[in-house]
């Protein structure tokens, strides 16, 4: 029969894979929890209007990217194509602002984008972000830089680079736009395609095109941090003050102005050397239109999403990778130690140990084989000899030490066993 393939753009997340999404997933909550942020789980479909109003139409998300289609009660819904609008909504539908004061939430979960697929880039792909509502102090933008810094520093990740621009306000950008204009429009015929499309519908995006010369006229267009007014000018220099204060190093992207229209102010990525043209690891800034934009009372709000797939590969080049390895490897063989074994094995793993059960049946030498290749700490053995006299054979793999007790005086030495175990992990 013909074998059905995986869609396009998705992909299976193998076990071993999986080994280091869990460790991220661990430092991600171990430093979000300290820093008081919650965890919020939104529904991955919304209707599309959600992301027409809240990514902006004019931006390639909203036109090209998004997973859309009618259900049969004839409405248009969208599969998320990022995070932020959800939590938001949600936000706004529970009414989270009313209990007063600051909102610091955070998510993780599948996005999909109707995209190239390529390393680090696909059409459903993972995310996890935070936002933080209910502050316009520039201490707020920090706080999430600063969060997003040392979670990548704990995962072993000490070589990205911090990119930072402000993009202002609204009417800061009206009149950085004009400049822009004024400035592309000479060049408008050496412009990439879209961004030739771009110079009328949304040219700020230009500044981020990927196409080499389209890059090389964007470096020498007028900076936006010059557009700025004196209230952005403030915020913009307090930010950088701060991040001087906490020792986290930056560079100014003139460029950089983020794919949604919804930044103010700050916006920020953090960039890696190692993932060729999909370098972008996390990104994120300041968003105080949205949630007025979206229905709510202004509230101003600043969040960033980091890429689960992107951040995978470049710690898949650092070797970092967990191990998972059994503690116990239990053989059997014969019906009566089978049945023996798959009850000792139960109740370790009741007892807090790790224990993989060799299900195969087959002769002692190809069992200890697989023991030794599953890496665990010590073989737990039991023959017909054992199962007539209610004992088990262990042996330590690495040292070859080994001894017969009975299966109830292992049961009672479990804490030395742990103990064993935890100085040889060390
Ligand atoms: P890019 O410029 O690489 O397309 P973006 O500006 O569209 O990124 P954001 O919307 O800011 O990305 O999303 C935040 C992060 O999510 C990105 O920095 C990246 O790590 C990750 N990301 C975005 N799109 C994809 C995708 N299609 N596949 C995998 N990861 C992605
Ligand atoms: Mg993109």
């Amino acid at each position: 029969m013909e074998e059905i393939q995986a869609l396009r753009g998705t992909r299976d997340i193998l076990p071993d894979e999986v080994d280091y999404w869990q460790a991220i997933e661990a430092v991600v909550r171990q430093i979000l929890a300290r820093a008081v942020y919650k965890e919020i789980r939104p529904p991955i479909i919304e209707q599309t209007s959600l992301f027409e109003r809240g990514i902006g139409e004019a931006t390639d998300v909203v036109a090209k990217e998004m997973y859309t289609f009618t259900t049969r009660g004839d409405r248009s819904i969208t599969l998320r194509p990022e995070g932020t609008a959800g939590v938001v909504r949600a936000f706004i539908s529970n009414k989270l602002y009313a209990q007063g004061g600051v909102q610091r939430l955070w998510y993780q979960g599948s996005m999909f984008r109707y995209e190239r697929p390529q390393a680090g880039r696909q059409r459903q792909f993972h995310q996890i972000g935070l936002e933080l509502l209910g502050s316009d102090a520039p201490r707020a933008d920090v706080e999430v830089i600063a969060l997003a810094t040392d979670i990548l520093q704990t995962l072993g990740l000490k070589s990205l680079k911090l990119e930072l621009n402000s993009v202002g306000t609204a009417e800061d950008r009206q009149n950085y736009r004009e400049a822009l204009v004024n400035y592309l429009t000479p060049y408008q015929n050496d412009l990439d395609k879209d961004s030739q499309e771009r110079l009328t519908r949304n040219p700020l995006r230009i500044l981020d095109s990927k196409d080499p010369k389209t890059k090389e006229i964007a470096r020498n267009a007028p900076k936006i941090i010059d557009s700025l007014g004196k209230e952005s000018r403030t915020h913009f220099d307090r930010v950088l003050q701060l991040l001087r204060d906490l020792e986290i190093k930056y560079v100014i992207n003139h460029c950089l102005v983020r794919g949604l229209d919804y930044y103010t102010h700050t916006a920020f990525e953090m960039v890696s050397d190692e993932l060729g043209a999909q370098a972008t690891v996390c990104g994120g800034g300041r968003y105080d239109g949205l949630v007025a934009e979206l229905g709510g009372p202004d509230t101003q709000a600043v969040g960033w999403a980091i890429g689960m797939e992107r951040l995978v590969l470049l710690l898949q080049k650092l070797q970092a990778a967990p191990s998972e390895a059994p503690e116990f490897y239990l053989v059997s063989r014969g019906d009566r130690a089978e049945a023996q074994g798959l009850v000792l094995a139960q109740k370790l793993r009741g007892a807090g140990l790790k224990v993989e059960l060799d299900l195969s049946g087959s002769a002692f030498g190809k069992q200890f084989k697989r023991a030794d290749r599953s890496n665990a700490f010590a073989c737990l053995v039991l023959g017909e000899a054992e199962a007539e006299k209610g004992t088990v054979n262990l042996k330590w793999l690495s040292s070859g030490e080994q001894q017969t007790l009975s299966q109830s005086e292992l049961l009672a030495t479990i804490e030395e066993l742990k103990l064993k175990i935890s100085q040889l992990k060390t």
